[in-house]
């Protein structure tokens, strides 16, 4: 089963892969972690990235679109998408990307939540460096400050988790990825996002699914 997590920013699409790819085998492609990993080890592809990125912007169609067809190769089934597709380009080359893998998306989870909370959330965010893992600095604290609980990797703040970068962010997602909900009425799943745990949202997903 492929599935695409559509949410804003902050919705908790991230921990919800992690639960899926921990729990049920699932493997993630999450554009935002490639991206980051690229601009770590300066490829060329994170430099241009880089530059939109940083401004709470989207990465153009035609780079993302062709990191993802790369990825894709060679992996196959049971994928999670976090974060892509972000507008309707992407969207479309997605659907063609799976035709040739023989390959659809089963199930669209759109994660609804009451964007008052997000600010909160993005601003106390920190994610482990190596496996990206997401803590806050008040609801969901490391054992270890700075250290990620699962492999001791570093926590770092986000460079586009500041306030201004953020509401740039909203404002893409509202104008670019919302008008998905439509584009995926036939598959989409509205989970309500508000005031759960990544616990009990996952409780929540693994029931609609019917796992
Ligand atoms: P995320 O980790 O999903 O919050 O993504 C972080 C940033 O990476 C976004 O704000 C965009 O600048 C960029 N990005 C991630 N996924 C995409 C995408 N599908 N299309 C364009 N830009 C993206």
């Amino acid at each position: 089963m492929n599935i695409i997590l559509l949410g804003a920013p902050g919705s908790g699409k991230g921990t919800l892969s992690e639960f899926l790819c921990e729990k049920k085998a699932f493997t993630q492609l999450s554009t935002g972690d490639l991206f980051r990993d690229n601009i770590l080890n300066k490829t060329e592809l994170g430099l241009k990235a880089k530059e939109f990125i940083n401004k709470g912007k989207l990465v153009p169609d035609s780079i993302t679109n062709s990191m993802v067809e790369k990825y894709l190769k060679g992996k196959k089934k049971d994928l999670i998408f976090d974060g892509f597709p972000r507008t309707d380009d992407q969207a479309l080359a997605l659907d063609k990307m799976l035709e040739k893998l023989d390959e659809k998306i089963d199930k669209v989870i759109y994660l609804d939540i009451d964007e008052s909370t997000l600010m909160g959330r993005l601003t106390g965010r920190m994610i482990c460096q190596i496996c990206k893992r997401s803590y806050h600095r008040i609801t969901r604290k490391p054992l270890k400050e700075g250290i990620c609980d699962f492999d001791s990797g570093t926590l770092i703040v986000r460079p586009d988790d500041k306030e201004d970068k953020i509401k740039i962010r909203l404002e893409a997602y509202h104008n670019q990825t919302a008008p998905l909900i439509k584009f995926y009425k036939d598959k989409i799943i509205k989970i309500n996002a508000d005031n759960c745990s990544p616990e009990e949202l996952y409780i929540r997903v693994e029931k609609v699914l019917g796992f």
